[in-house]
């Protein structure tokens, strides 16, 4: 049976669109349960009906004109029930419905599975069988759930394809079509989608039309050339270390890449179908590994490898030569299956107005980084068809974690709206820059910013921040080729401290690992995120920390405003390893003859170890401060970056509440201060809580910080407190968030909540989370 799934997925997933998947879901699961019938229905999220798509066996002219509505018939009841039925003699059910022009009376027994992706049921899958005696017996049963279980994914793909063109299910024209994903950063962007890949990537390379074939043909000729003879120099510099049967190998290459192969059917399709050559050559290698994996031998199975292999190769020769320049409209929306920091820099300066990626979640660093820029982000997109947003008009919903293709002018009208009360809400905040952050009862709670390029310095101090509390310093490394020399480090950091001087700059180690990665420092993990992160690859690499350290030092001269902070602490010998290697690096640094002042040092609590050695912690260093990103992850144990799990990604549990009560309480207990520079900090709820909570300074993005502090200048610590002490008596993370929001709307801020769901009718697509 494992065998005959397995072949149904892959040439499923190689049908070229929805209704062909689905012609072979039905004859391949008719033939393997040898059944009589077999027909899909979907959901067609338009009409809130399900649709006859396909069958074998019932009339092939009822598919698409049978529907039923939602909760209707045998179909709608396991649809709603969300579980398979199976019955023996399915007319005698009080909920069957017979549609004459299925022809359906003369089968009797009825098993209908439901078709569930990530908890919303796409459609129903059902076999029929005429003879009341062939009843289903459960291992069929178990054949059927499986197979749903496996194509549910193909299924929601395909039909996110068939929306993004524009189409219904039933092929009329589905408008204002949204698709769900994960908030990254708040706002609207209304603009164009422009599609950037990964290099060498097959799999993210745009189908496009091309209006120049020759040109087009000439460049694959050119790169299949130059992989041939790659080929051919390896194989004759290894001709004497590679037994016979290794040598084979790259004849099979050389013969793959021969004119009548693979390049002559890449030829053709740039020829007979105007494809552009990267688009032929990925169908083309698409189609020879479905074709090799099909295959019931090991060995040939393996083959698809190699093709795999040869189609990258081919790959990068075009992309190397490809100098067709990324255009970047006015308002580019940027799209992209994982969105990186160097993607960012390649738009040209003002351009970029929203981002949305297939991967992560809302506190992924790329979700940190584009909160910090101001740009309106959805992430996790997962069953999205990315290449086909190229181009396309697009609304990014940040705040509810939504996009929008080929708006209706009415929801772009209703979606300007929203993007003009946020401009005029920010003007608004402008005045409050040169104003302290104090309650009305005359409470002070510094507030700081989080930063890691230099376009958020420029605007944190236009939004009057009073220092920074987190320069994650692994920003700059992350957009460069190598390692930072000494010398650049020190730059960067110099930058960054006497922008803020004298106010306090707080230099984070290293951070990588985890979701951070250096493309010159490549880290494999099973599980990044609790393997070799932060100050643990720091005092591994005592080379790159000491470099590090010196750099902050030197930065540091006449401005003496330099605070240092150590990322991911579990345990207390980490903080005394880095001491140590911070005061050498002192010493040698005076030495030199710099004048400089030994820098405070501070620990940051984000591993629930360290919440329980507050103490101890606090009393070997300067300062403390909560990276309640990372915290919140560790104590739900939920993925940061993993999208179908963003919904239990809760900084409002009560759990998380509970520890940095606590934390705040015991770092005051041995007289140390106590910062935040996780996202909470610049959420306005979140902030009142932890004002009242004791927090010494909060930092956070810098397009939040006016929000934070209109917030703090409208209250009182003594209502703040109370709303604290009303919260931490609730124990659900929903209940305790609309308990805050209410607060917040009493007092006057609606408008800093996320605005309410679109009125505007639309259909929504959920994406996996
Ligand atoms: C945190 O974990 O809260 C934090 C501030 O650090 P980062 O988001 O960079 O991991
Ligand atoms: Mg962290």
């Amino acid at each position: 049976m494992l065998g005959t799934l397995r072949s149904i997925v892959q040439e499923v997933n190689s049908a070229r669109d929805l209704p062909e998947a689905l012609g072979i879901i039905v004859s391949r699961v008719q033939d393997a349960m040898n059944t009589e019938v077999c027909s899909v229905y979907l959901l067609d999220p338009v009409s809130n009906r399900y649709i006859l798509m396909a069958t074998e066996g019932l009339h092939k002219k009822a598919v698409g004109k049978v529907s039923l509505a939602h909760s209707e018939g045998l179909v709608g009841l396991v649809g709603s029930r969300e579980e398979p039925i199976n019955l023996e003699d399915a007319p005698s059910h009080p909920r069957y419905r017979y549609f004459p022009e299925t022809g359906e009376e003369r089968f009797r027994s009825f098993l209908g599975v439901p078709i569930i992706h990530h908890r919303r049921v796409l459609g129903v899958l059902v076999v029929q069988q005429r003879q009341a005696a062939r009843n289903f017996d459960e291992g069929e049963e178990a054949f059927l759930v499986t197979v749903s279980a496996q194509l549910a994914g193909v299924i929601a793909h395909s039909e996110a394809t068939g929306a993004i063109s524009g189409l219904s299910l039933t092929g009329e024209e589905a408008r204002d079509v949204s698709f769900s994903g994960v908030p990254g950063a708040p706002g609207v962007a209304i603009g164009s989608g422009v599609v950037v890949f990964p290099p060498a990537d097959l799999d993210a390379v745009p189908e496009k039309p091309t209006d120049d074939p020759d040109n087009e043909l000439a460049a694959f000729n050119e790169a299949v050339t130059a992989v041939r003879e790659d080929i051919q120099k390896v194989a004759e510099r290894l001709s004497d270390k590679l037994r016979p049967e290794e040598q084979a190998l790259f004849d099979v290459y050389l013969r793959m890449l021969g004119e009548d192969a693979l390049p002559g059917e890449v030829a053709n399709r740039i020829r007979g179908e105007g494809q552009w050559a990267q688009g032929a050559l990925k169908q083309v290698v698409n189609q020879y590994v479905r074709h090799f994996e099909m295959m019931d031998d090991h060995y040939l199975r393996e083959r698809a490898v190699d093709i795999r292999d040869l189609g990258r190769r081919i790959l990068s020769h075009l992309q190397e030569g490809d100098t067709r320049e990324v255009n970047f409209p006015e308002r580019t929306v940027l799209v992209s299956e994982e969105i990186t920091p160097a993607m960012l820099g390649e738009v040209p300066r003002g351009r970029l107005v929203g981002l949305v990626s297939v991967r992560g979640s809302s506190n992924s660093h790329v979700a940190i980084l584009a909160r910090a820029m101001g740009v309106p982000t959805v992430m996790g997109l997962v069953d999205i068809p990315v290449n086909q947003l190229d181009g396309k008009d697009l609304i990014v919903d940040g705040f509810e974690g939504q996009i929008f293709a080929s708006p209706s002018p009415e929801l772009r009208a209703f979606y300007q709206e929203i993007c003009d009360e946020e401009a005029e809400l920010f003007r608004g905040l402008e005045a409050l820059r040169d104003k302290p952050s104090i309650t009305t009862d005359g409470h002070r709670v510094s507030l700081l910013v989080n930063t890691g390029l230099m376009t958020d310095v420029v605007r944190s101090l236009s939004h009057g921040a009073e220092g920074i509390g987190l320069y994650r310093t692994e920003v700059p490394f992350m957009i460069k080729e190598r390692f930072p020399s000494e010398q650049e480090q020190r730059e960067y950091y110099r930058e960054q401290l006497e922008a803020f001087a004298p106010n306090p700059v707080t230099m984070r180690t290293l951070d990588i690992g985890g979701d951070k990665a250096l493309s010159y420092f490549p880290i494999n993990e099973e599980n990044p995120f609790l393997g070799w992160r932060g100050i643990r690859i720091s005092l591994d690499h005592p080379e790159i920390f000491l470099v590090q350290v010196r750099a902050m030092l030197k930065a540091s001269e006449g401005f003496n405003n330099l605070q240092i902070m150590l990322p991911m602490i579990s345990n207390i010998s980490e903080v005394e390893e880095s001491l140590h290697l911070i005061y050498r690096v002192y010493h040698e640094v005076r030495e030199e003859g710099y004048q400089i002042n030994m820098p405070r040092v501070g620990v940051m609590i984000e591993v629930p170890a360290a919440v329980y050695q507050v103490r101890e912690l606090a009393e070997r260093v300067d300062f403390l401060s909560v990276g309640s990103n990372d915290l919140t992850q560790y104590l739900l144990a939920v993925d940061r970056n993993n999208p179908r799990v963003a919904q239990l990604y809760h900084s409002y549990h009560p759990a998380v509440l509970q520890a940095l009560v606590r934390i705040a309480q015991d770092a005051h207990s041995v007289g140390k201060p106590v910062t935040i520079c996780g996202e909470l900090a610049g959420d306005p709820g979140g902030a009142l809580l932890l004002m009242a909570m004791g927090y010494d300074a909060l930092s956070m993005n810098a397009a939040s910080l006016p929000k934070v502090k209109s917030v703090i200048r409208s209250v009182s610590r003594e209502w703040a407190a109370q709303l604290l002490e009303d919260v931490l008596l609730l124990d659900s993370p929903h209940v305790i968030k609309s308990c805050v929001d209410l607060a917040l709307r009493n007092a006057g801020f609606a408008r800093y909540l996320r605005p309410g769901r679109t009125t505007v009718p639309v259909t929504t697509f959920e994406s996996s989370q």
